[in-house]
């Protein structure tokens, strides 16, 4: 297990407008961590980041030590799960196909998989809650069947850190609940770090043990969800009016409507 560190990142599609400016963050061994901001903040390309999936143009992303861009496509898929946003997989796939890929880098190009990579695509089918789900094209499947699938072949493969953008946005309250509390649980039970993009501040002070609160491609704050999650700082960050309660020792965040 390795902690992430996150180093003056910056990141741009198209120069000279930057999508993430001298982002720096350290996410410890076996955190939750939360990304959240407004729409356009330059949280998925954070976490794109992270992934190795894009490389910034200055500043870089520390793993165990090492540069992640440095490391290659299979090393980084070993240590590293990056659950997409709107991933759209199409063709006559089953569930259980789509699972099985997570073995991917590990698996040899001549040999293919393996009795074991079968075992442990049946395992993760479980873990997720969804082995009944196996044979089903993945065509047929309800909005939170979906991510629990996605969820199911990170699982698989065996990474210490799950990157997961958005993975409840969409969902009903009960997968909403459902899918946190499987990842927590499992974060919690095998030591694996989570660095997850949330809409929902409510879910995010429930969840994660810390959060970054990204503006305009830059840390606006950081550290533990309560601190983070100040009336001013959310106002400021998405320029809405917000009430902040408290009962029972835990905060609640709540919209003010503007009617
Ligand atoms: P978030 O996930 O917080 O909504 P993104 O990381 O997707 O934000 O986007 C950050 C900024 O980068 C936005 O201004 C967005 O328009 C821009 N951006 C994202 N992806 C691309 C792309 N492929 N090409 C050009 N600009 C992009
Ligand atoms: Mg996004």
């Amino acid at each position: 297990m390795s902690g992430l560190f996150i180093r003056n990142v910056c990141y741009s599609y198209e120069p000279p407008v930057w999508a993430l400016k001298d982002v720096c963050l350290d996410i410890d061994a076996g955190c939750f961590f939360g990304i959240i901001g407004p729409n356009g903040s330059g949280k998925s390309t954070l976490l794109r980041c992270i992934s190795g999936n894009l490389k910034p143009q200055r500043g870089g992303v520390f793993l165990g030590g090492q540069d992640v861009s440095a490391l290659s496509v299979r090393e980084v898929a070993r240590r590293m799960a990056l659950v997409q946003q709107h991933s759209s997989l199409e063709y006559d796939f089953t569930v259980g196909d789509i699972v099985l890929t997570g073995r991917n880098p590990y698996i040899k190009r001549w040999r293919g998989e393996s009795a074991q990579d079968y075992a442990m695509m049946n395992d993760a089918l479980k873990t997720a809650g969804i082995p009944h789900l196996k044979d089903r094209p993945i065509t047929a499947l309800s909005g939170g069947e979906w991510q629990m699938m996605i969820l199911a072949r990170a699982l698989c493969q065996q990474a210490d850190i799950m990157l997961l953008d958005e993975p409840v946005t969409g969902l009903d309250i009960r997968h909403q609940v459902s899918i946190m509390g499987t990842v927590k649980r499992l974060a919690k039970q095998r030591g694996i770090s989570v660095v997850c993009v949330l809409h929902d501040l409510n879910l995010a002070l429930s969840y994660c043990d810390g959060l970054a609160l990204l503006s305009k491609g830059e840390v606006f704050a950081s550290g533990k969800p309560e601190e983070v999650l100040t009336k001013h700082n959310i106002e400021s960050v998405y320029g809405t009016g917000v009430t902040v309660l408290r009962h029972d020792g835990k905060m609640y965040i709540l919209p003010e409507m503007d009617m």
